[in-house]
């Protein structure tokens, strides 16, 4: 009831009411001392027999250790989920893989699944950045280069969850590198492409100031007309590219227009029927008396036209014709060039709509081609729904055709 301090005070307090009420009673100074020393002796015993008090233990006492966490990987949704992701998804414990969905599976095989992750992707920037402990420093996301195959580039990217437990994420970039080459390249090719006429031109004029008037007016006409012919090279090769560049912005947007393909033919033809080409009578047009209604951007289908029938004429034989047809086909209205060459080999064909490539570089350049008229017929009749179709038999011509569907079919 009372603790061990205020018990000491009371009992005090008591032998020295007691003492003085001795005193008070009239006993000797010695009874009064050995009194209060008996009742001081016998507290103190007391005190120091009583019980230690019971200093309260708190929370110190160890609680019980909590219950793991679920794991993520386990829960039943997860494997389903993981699915449903498009690009490889892999679940470790401790490095073994113990989820593995559809599009890893297909990536790395049925066999992953309980294998160390380190053995299923089997590259060594993964297996080096796996082997660190998930921390702060380490990154994110690092590259996998020539995996799963040489020349290819997965990222790899990782989340460490509790327990040993680990998700990572596979992504294929190497579509995105190609892109990425494709467009370097192009930009270093189109340089050089701008460079060679350059070089000629301004090669040529230095020549002429040199001579200071020496040059016979024989000489300086040819020089003139090579400086012509490589400015209006340079030309050409400007306007196609910028053609390419807004063909290739308006890629993803689809043409609403109406337009009757027959005119837009029937007015390339005419136009390169009244040019200064050599071929210009060659051309023998068959297109039809109907019209043929699809939606479209007229200009640049005027400009596929013109760049399958111009190629007949550069590449086809002197003298040959070239022709032009246009037919229906169920609800698709198909525009076909062919004309007498010396036809292309088979393993060209697939890489003629590369921007820049060219069977015979200088059979191209002397016929002023850039290398860009095919890559922009390409675009242009992907943003049309075309089918473009090149066939070729060497020694005998080529036949360029594409289809699009008819606006009513
Ligand atoms: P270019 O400006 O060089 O003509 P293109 O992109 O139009 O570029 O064509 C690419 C290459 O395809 C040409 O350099 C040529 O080698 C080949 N080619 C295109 N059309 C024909 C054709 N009708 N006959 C033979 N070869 C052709």
């Amino acid at each position: 009831m009372f603790d061990r301090l205020s018990s000491l005070v009371i009992a005090l307090t008591l032998i020295a009411i007691a003492a003085i009420l001795a005193a008070l009673a009239g006993g000797d100074a010695s009874t009064i001392a050995i009194l209060a020393l008996a009742g001081f002796a016998a507290t103190a015993i007391v005190h120091a027999a009583a019980p230690a008090p019971v200093i309260e233990a708190r929370a110190e006492t160890a609680a019980p250790p909590p219950a793991p966490l679920p794991s993520l990987l386990r829960h039943p949704d997860f494997a389903r989920r993981a699915d449903q992701e498009a690009d490889p998804l892999l679940g470790t414990t401790d490095n073994i893989v113990t989820v593995a969905n559809d599009a890893a599976i297909r990536l790395l095989g049925r066999h992953i699944v309980g294998a160390d992750i380190r053995t299923a992707i089997r590259h060594p920037a993964a297996t080096e950045w796996l082997a660190k402990a998930a921390d702060a420093d380490t990154p994110q996301e690092i590259s996998l280069v020539d995996f799963p195959r040489p020349g290819q580039r997965w990222t790899m990217r990782m989340a460490a969850l509790s327990g040993g437990d680990r998700i990572i994420i596979l992504s294929d970039r190497s579509a995105i590198d190609a892109a990425d080459r494709m467009r370097s390249d192009f930009v270093a090719n189109a340089s050089h492409e701008l460079r060679t006429p350059l070089a000629a031109i301004l090669g040529y004029v230095e020549t002429l100031q040199d001579m200071n008037g020496d040059a016979d007016a024989g000489m300086r006409h040819r020089f003139l007309s090579i400086i012509d012919r490589e400015a209006r090279r340079m030309q050409q090769l400007v306007i196609d590219l910028l053609s390419i560049s807004r063909v290739e912005a308006d890629r993803f947007r689809r043409p609403t227009t109406p337009v009757n393909l027959a005119a837009i033919v029937n007015n390339t033809v005419a136009q390169l029927r009244d040019s200064e080409e050599a071929r210009a009578k060659d051309i023998e047009a068959n297109l039809g008396s109907e019209p043929q209604p699809m939606l479209g951007d007229a200009a640049q289908l005027g400009q596929l036209a013109h760049n399958i029938i111009s190629n007949a004429m550069k590449y086809g034989r002197a003298g040959t014709p070239v022709t032009v047809d246009l037919a229906r086909e169920g609800g698709r209205v198909r525009l076909s060039v062919g004309d007498q060459g010396d036809g292309i080999a088979p393993d060209h064909l697939p890489r003629l709509t590369e921007r820049f490539y060219r069977v015979d570089e200088a059979r191209s350049r002397s016929v002023g081609g850039t290398g860009l008229g095919l890559a922009i017929v390409k675009h242009i009749s992907e943003r049309h729904q075309g089918q473009l179709d090149i066939a070729s038999e060497a020694g005998r011509g080529t036949r360029v055709s594409v289809s699009f569907p008819l606006a009513n079919g």
